[in-house]
């Protein structure tokens, strides 16, 4: 987990805001990554499924069932899904977006449901280091939906 901490300072250094995540097999770090929204002007770069992409491209197959992955933060549907799809069996996060209430919006779908829903049960572990991670948002205030960055609207220029 503090690996994972780790990753979402450096987000935070790049210009993004502080996402981590690590995927451990047999004990052993197989990836980690940052939250890399802004630096790859991807809104699916998320630091969960970069690592989930990275981890079955590395492993060469889509099945990580014998893999565990920590996030610094609960993770979104999004990256829920992607964690599911790829059978993870176990969730480590930090933060829930409940800790920052003054960023984070609540949510009705959370990933503890998410996993309820899936055929294999994954289990999801939530609070790990937190109070050592919310020390990476320490001076962010402004509720992210009010961030007039993440409201830019992207333009997509055809090549050539
Ligand atoms: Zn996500």
């Amino acid at each position: 987990m503090r690996l994972a901490l780790e990753q979402a300072r450096l987000a935070r250094e790049h210009g993004d805001l502080p996402f981590g995540a690590v995927i451990v097999r047999e004990g052993t770090v197989l990836v980690s990554a940052e939250n890399s929204e802004g630096q790859l002007a991807d809104v699916t770069a998320h630091a969960e499924t970069i690592a989930v992409s990275a981890a079955c491209r590395m492993l060469e197959r889509r099945d990580l069932s014998d893999c565990i992955i920590y996030s610094s933060m609960e993770p979104c549907p999004m990256c829920s899904a992607a964690i599911f799809f790829s059978n993870i069996p176990r969730i480590v996060y930090a933060l829930s977006r409940d800790d920052l209430p003054h960023i984070f919006r609540q949510r009705k779908v959370r990933i503890a449901q998410l996993a309820q829903d899936w055929d294999y049960r994954p289990e999801v572990v939530g609070g790990v280091l937190r109070q050592e991670a919310k020390t990476a948002f320490d001076g962010i205030q402004l509720p992210l939906r009010v961030v007039p960055r993440y409201h830019q609207p992207v333009h997509l220029r055809p090549q050539g």
